[in-house]
Formats: structure tokens, sequence, C-alpha cells
């Protein structure tokens, strides 16, 4: 079988992008992506895609209506394809066994099913969802059991490693590609036919296959370490704060070592969009009877809970201990720049602390929709009254008119524009005190504290200048 088209269960994060670089770099390949919501296939066939994506939306231009199209028309593309994709979501379990930490893969099922009943012909359906090790197993036990006469099913795992907000480049400029197959002959086949599809672009040399459930697992423990540098530089930012030791000093001292490397060793506010993996990978641990790793990676995630709680009880302690009745400004609202995805982001959980504190707040991201803020802020899982809720938060287009008499700025996501804001008029336009706290690390502190304003941030404890302190300046109020 030679791959001539090829069909996206889910239109998301993951499946639009992957599949528009494959329609972009396999011309002869007809790529159709399907999803159920009707919603997201117009907005995919519309001048605004549902997802930001640096370089995302040129791709799209340039492929769609050729060799790449949304439809909501599943059944049609099932039946043509000889390669599926599923790329489906998988959130994380809200109730039953596994709850707030397995992954639930009824969608996944639902996909497996759906493909069970339309096929016709052979296909290789490659899991692309983050799924739990062995999750290929069930799809294939699904598929077999309601398999058609003549009509047989190879399962391969080929897990994403984009990140969001470089997707698009991940794609393109990929460290590896992962493939996991089964070790039978036609399993060794159906691995071929997928790396002959990314050896259209990806040198062969980077292509690594292996058996399936190797495949699976990598994806979590390659996230579990990432998860797990960010925890440990985190848990270093505490240490820094408390002994005058500066945080991007040490890891860029600790960068140096060519064993450790410089990358994903930033301090933040927390929060990323790992914690579903090793939630997940926990929950496995403990299903296969091996509590002390269970424990240990149970304590990454453990330690991006506290930085974010850590962080926001700085902000709340800052602010005289009290916010209710004060006004925040909250700058950036995506869990990371260059992206509109809210999914685990920081800023949620300093939301919804300072909301429950009596604080008003105003709100602006450069990507994030203003329904997706009412949406994550007024969710059952965070907040009891969601008519007190909307009246105690308004969302802007602009930086400047959401910091207006405000008292303090949280600063949450690390998008590029926060750095070059006019921050003498945005001091001038505030409620004095005025207070920064940069959660990222961006901004220039020192012209901050020049400016007037009190500055806080992470693995570092900034001093104001002795006159201001006398002046009753924040560092000196005990
Ligand atoms: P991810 O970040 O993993 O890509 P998303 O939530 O962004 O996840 O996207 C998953 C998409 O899959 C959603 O748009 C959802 O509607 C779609 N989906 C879920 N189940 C099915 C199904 N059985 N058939 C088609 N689409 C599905």
């Amino acid at each position: 079988m030679v791959v001539k088209k090829i069909c996206c269960v889910g239109a998301g994060y993951v499946g639009g992008p992957t599949c528009s670089v494959i329609a972009l770099k396999c011309p002869e390949i007809h790529v159709t992506v399907v999803d159920l919501s009707k919603s997201r296939i117009d907005q995919w066939n519309s001048d605004k895609l549902p997802i930001y994506e640096p370089g995302l939306d040129e791709i799209v231009k340039q492929c769609r209506g050729r060799n790449l199209f949304f439809s909501t028309d599943i059944e049609t593309a099932i039946l043509e394809a000889d390669l599926i994709f599923i790329s489906v979501n998988t959130p994380t379990k809200t109730i039953g066994n596994g709850k707030g930490r397995a992954p639930d893969l009824k969608y996944v099922e639902g996909a497996a099913r759906m493909i069970a009943e339309i096929a016709q012909s052979d296909k290789i359906v490659v899991e692309k969802s983050t799924v739990p090790v062995r999750a290929a197993e069930s799809i294939l036990k699904i598929l077999s059991a309601n398999q058609k006469p003549g009509v047989s099913y190879q399962i391969l795992s080929n897990p994403e490693f984009l990140a969001e907000g470089t997707a698009i480049n991940d794609l393109i400029n990929a460290d590896r590609v992962l493939i996991g197959g089964e070790e039978s002959p036609k399993g060794k086949a159906a691995i071929e036919e997928l790396c002959g599809i990314y050896e259209h672009w990806i040198p062969r040399e980077k292509i690594f296959t292996t058996n399936t459930w190797s495949s699976e697992l990598s994806k979590l423990a390659a996230n579990a370490m990432l998860a797990q540098r960010i925890s440990s530089i985190n848990s270093l930012s505490a240490v820094c704060e408390a002994t005058g030791a500066d945080v991007s000093e040490v890891a860029t001292a600790v960068g140096l070592d060519s064993r450790i490397g410089s990358k994903f060793l930033q301090a933040s506010i927390g929060g990323s969009c790992f914690q579903k993996d090793i939630l997940n990978l926990v929950y496995i641990c403990e299903c296969l009877n091996l509590p002390e790793v269970a424990a240990y990676w149970q304590q990454v995630v453990d330690m991006n809970e506290y930085q974010k709680s850590r962080f926001t009880a700085k902000v709340i302690q800052s602010l005289f201990n009290t916010v209710s009745g004060k006004t925040v400004t909250i700058l950036g609202f995506a869990f990371k720049k260059n992206t509109g995805d809210t999914r685990e982001t920081p800023a949620i959980h300093v939301a919804k602390t300072l909301l429950d504190e009596g604080a008003t707040l105003k709100i602006y991201d450069p990507k994030v929709e203003e329904d997706q803020i009412y949406y994550d802020l007024t969710h059952p899982a965070v907040c009891e009254s969601p008519e007190t809720v909307k009246k105690a938060i308004s969302v802007y287009h602009d930086a400047y008119s959401a910091c207006e008499n405000s008292h303090a700025i949280v600063l949450c996501t690390e998008w590029d524009e926060f750095k070059t804001l006019d921050y003498h008029k945005i001091y001038h336009v505030m409620m004095k005190p005025a207070y920064v706290f940069d959660g990222r690390k961006i901004l220039d502190h020192q012209t901050l504290i020049d400016i007037g304003f009190h500055v806080q941030t992470i693995g570092k404890t900034l001093q104001r200048p002795l006159l201001t302190r006398f002046c009753g300046g924040n560092t000196c109020m005990h």
C-alpha cells in the first residue's frame, strides 16, 4: 500500500497543525481533517483559524482546497483514507476511577469505534493523541472485535512532540519522529508507510522506530523529564528569594555544564501543559504497583502547584495583605506566549485566588478570546458564583486601558509586547503605590523601580533605593 489519502480525526491543537504541515510537505497526498464539531471545522475553513500558531495561517492558506481539507463528513474521509490519525482530546478524568489523574479515553475509544463501523478496506490507524501506555492495544481490541471480513488494521503509535507556540517550527524541524508498531512483518510494513510520509522532509536518521509500548511511554517520559527540570529550577527559585541568590544567575551557571545544558531552566510562576501527562504517568505507576515511582513524579506536579500558590501569596502579602476592593491588572492569560491556549494556565490560579480575596480584575491577553477568559474563570471547577465573578472581571483589548486605575500589575504570560510597553505612561494612570509582579522574569526591573514601581519577581529579591525605602517603600514596611 502506498498512502495516497490521509484522514485525521480531531481538528485540535495537534491534528490541525500536524496535518497542515503534512499537506504542505506532501503535495501528492490528499489530507482531510475531520471533527465532530461543526463550528471548529467552519473556523478552519474561514480566515480566522480556531487556534493561533506562528506560521500556521500561511500554510493553511497555501494548502487548503489543494490537498488539505477540513470537513465534518467523517464517514467519507474514513472510507477513502489509507491512513488515519487519531488526534482527539484526552482530558483528565473528572469522575470515577483515577479521577483527577487518569486520562479519559472515551474520545479515543469513540474514534476507534467510528473507524470500525465505517471502514471497508485495510487501514493504518495512527494514535497521535497522548495516551497511556498500552492504549494502542485497546484501540486494536475495539477494531478487531468489530472487524468486517477482508478488512485488517495496523495500529501505530506516533506521539507528537510539538510545543504550542512553536508548533509549526517543531513539526518542520523536528528533533526526532517516533513511530512505534507491531514487530510483525505487517507491523513493520505499516511503520515504513508512515516513515515514507515523514521522509518527505525529515532525514531518515531522525526517524526512530520502536515497539508500540516504548513509543507510548517515551512521550510521557519526555514530558516528565522536561517538567522535572522546570520544577527543579522553580524549587531553587524559592531558595534564591530566601538567600539573596538570583535564580537567573544560578540557572546560567548550572546550564553551562554541558551535561546539564541551558534549556528548560527558566524559573517562572509555574503552570504548564505537562501536568496532564505527568499525572497520567503517576496513575500508571500506581496501577502497576510502583508507589515509590508514582510518589517521585507526583512531587514534580506538587512543586508546580506550590510555585503558583507561592507567587500569588506574595502578591497578596505585598499589597498589605488584602486585595479586597483593589483593582489588579492581569497581563497575559495564555499558558505561554504565542498561543491562545489557556489549559493549565497559571493565570487561572492567580485570578481565582485574587477573586476569592475580593479583588476586581482587569485582564488583557493579545490572543486569548474574551469568551475563553470568562469561560475559564466561571467554570464550576474554579468558581461557585459565576455571576459574582463576571461582575468582578473585565477584559480589555490593550494593555494600557487594562492598567488604568489599577493598584497592581501581575504579569502571567511572557508575551514579547509586554517588554516594550511604555511603563512611564502606565505608572501615571495607576493608583499609588503602584506594583508590578513579574511572574515570568521578562521585564527590566531596574527601569521599573526607577520609574517608581514596587517590583517583585521570581527567584530574586529586588531592593528599592534606600531613600524610597525610608519614604514608605514596600521593602521597609514591617
Ligand atoms: P489536542 O490538544 O489533543 O489536539 P483538542 O481538544 O484541541 O485536543 O482537539 C481535539 C478535537 O477532537 C476536538 O475538536 C474534538 O471535537 C475532536 N473529537 C473528539 N472526538 C472525536 C470524534 N470521535 N470524531 C471527530 N472528532 C472528535
